[in-house]
C-alpha cells in the first residue's frame, strides 16, 4: 500500500515498517530471545522484566546514536516540551535569572513561561523571526544561571546550524537547547550543551514521553516547590521510574531508534536530510510563484515554510495537494502560507513529489 507523504509539523508521520512492527507485537510482544511475553507493550507493569528491557535498550540506542558522553543522563518525562519551559527554570534557576534568545514563538513562549520562576532575561531577538543575531553580539550576564535557545524553531523554520559556543564567547553558563523539531536529525556538539529538552512527537514517536538530557552536574539544584515527579534528580536516580513513565511511547521512540541505526545512524540522517532541504528549497528560490523568507544561512532543514505569490490560490494549492495525496501542508496559522515538515521519516520521494507538485501548480496558474 502506497500511503500519502503527511507533512505534519506534529504529530507527524513515522516509518510504515515501524508501524507495522508495532501492529505484528501488539498483542504479544515478543521477548528478544524468542520468549512470548502473552501480552501487549501497554499491558505490561513498567517493572516487568519485558518492560526494564524495551527501556534500557531504548536509553542505550539513544545513546549510541547521539553520541551521548556518559557524564550526562538521559530522562523519559511527560508534560511534553511547553513543560519543559517550566520544569528547566524550576530545576536549574535557583529564583535567579535565566537568559533567553528568541529567534521564534517557541524560545518566545519559554521566555514568557521562565518568568514565572525566575527572572527571565531578553538576551537576543530578530524582527519577523527570519533569522538569528550573531552570538558575537548577544549580551549574555554572566550572573544568568543558563542560556536557552530553541535550537529548531518548527513554526519560523530557523534553525542553528551551530550551536553557540557560549566558553568562546566568554560567559560559562550551561546553555538549555529545546530541540523537540530536529533531535536525531543531525549529531550535536554535546561540549556546547547543559540541558537538551524536546517532546517525542515531531522526529521519534507518539506524542506523550518527553526527552531530557542533562549534564550530571546541574542536578540537585531544584526549587523547593519544584513538583517530585519533575524534579530532574528524582527522575535520574529512579531512572525515569520515580513514577509510572510513557511505556508505549517509550517503546515507539525505542522502534523509532533501531530503525535510524538499520540506516545508518544520525550522519545518514543528516545526509539524507540535507538533500531534501536541498531539493525542496532550491525549487522555491528559483520559483517567482513561491517564496520562503528565512535567511538562507539559518534556514531549518526539518520545517520548511513558504508562501504562495499570490495567496487567493492557498485553498486550491491545499485541495491540489490534497488530491495527490501530499497531505498537511497547511502553514502555522500565526504565520499562514504553507509548511512542510521533513522530519526524519519523510523520504527523498516524498519531497520529490512536493515538489513535481509545486512546479504542476505553478504551471496551471500561468
Ligand atoms: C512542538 C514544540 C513544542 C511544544 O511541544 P508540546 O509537546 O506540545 O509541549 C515546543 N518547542 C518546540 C521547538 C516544538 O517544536
Amino acid at each position: 500500500m502506497q500511503r500519502p507523504y503527511n507533512f505534519s509539523a506534529g504529530p507527524a508521520t513515522m516509518p510504515a515498517a515501524v508501524l507495522q512492527r508495532a501492529a505484528d507485537e501488539m498483542l504479544d510482544w515478543p521477548f528478544p530471545d524468542g520468549r512470548r511475553s502473552g501480552m501487549g507493550v501497554m499491558e505490561m507493569s513498567h517493572r516487568s522484566e519485558a518492560f526494564g528491557l524495551i527501556l534500557e535498550q531504548a536509553l542505550a540506542d539513544l545513546r549510541e546514536l547521539l553520541a551521548i558522553p556518559e557524564h550526562f543522563r538521559i530522562l523519559f518525562m511527560q508534560g511534553g516540551a511547553l513543560a519543559e519551559n517550566a520544569i528547566v527554570p524550576l530545576n536549574l534557576s535557583r529564583g535567579e535569572a535565566a537568559g533567553f534568545v528568541v529567534t521564534g514563538s517557541w524560545s518566545q513562549k519559554s521566555l514568557a513561561e521562565a518568568g514565572k520562576y525566575c527572572q527571565a532575561q531578553l538576551v537576543a531577538t530578530c524582527d519577523g523571526y527570519t533569522g538569528i543575531p550573531d552570538p558575537a553580539g548577544w549580551h549574555i550576564d554572566g550572573r544568568n544561571r543558563y542560556l536557552h535557545i530553541c535550537s529548531n524553531e518548527t513554526i519560523h523554520g530557523v534553525e542553528f546550524h551551530t550551536l553557540p559556543d557560549l566558553a568562546a564567547l566568554g560567559c560559562d553558563i550551561p546553555l538549555v537547547i529545546d530541540f523537540s523539531s530536529h533531535v536525531l536529525s543531525r549529531p550535536i556538539d554535546w561540549s556546547r550543551v547543559g540541558l537538551a529538552f524536546g517532546g517525542a512527537q515531531k522526529n521519534i514517536g507518539p506524542a506523550g514521553l518527553t526527552l531530557v538530557v542533562v549534564r550530571e552536574d546541574l542536578l540537585g539544584q531544584a526549587l523547593p516547590a519544584c513538583p517530585s515527579a519533575f524534579n530532574y534528580e528524582i527522575v535520574a536516580k529512579n531512572n525515569s521510574m520515580y513514577n509510572t513513565p510513557p511505556t508505549y511511547a517509550i517503546y515507539m521512540a525505542g522502534l523509532i531508534f533501531q530503525w535510524i541505526k538499520a540506516r545508518g545512524g544520525v550522519a545518514a540522517m543528516e545526509a539524507q536530510n540535507i538533500a531534501k532541504a536541498e531539493l525542496l528549497y532550491h525549487f522555491i528560490d528559483q520559483s517567482a510563484f513561491y517564496r520562503n523568507d528565512v535567511d538562507p544561512a539559518v534556514r531549518s532543514r526539518m520545517n520548511v515554510p513558504f508562501f504562495l505569490a499570490d495567496e487567493s490560490r492557498n485553498a486550491a494549492f491545499l485541495e491540489g495537494a490534497r488530491e495527490r495525496g501530499l497531505l498537511q501542508l497547511k502553514g502555522h496559522k500565526s504565520v499562514g502560507g504553507m509548511r512542510a515538515s521533513i522530519y526524519n521519516a519523510m523520504p527523498l520521494a516524498g519531497v520529490q513529489a512536493l515538489v513535481d507538485y509545486l512546479r504542476d501548480f505553478e504551471a496551471e496558474q500561468a
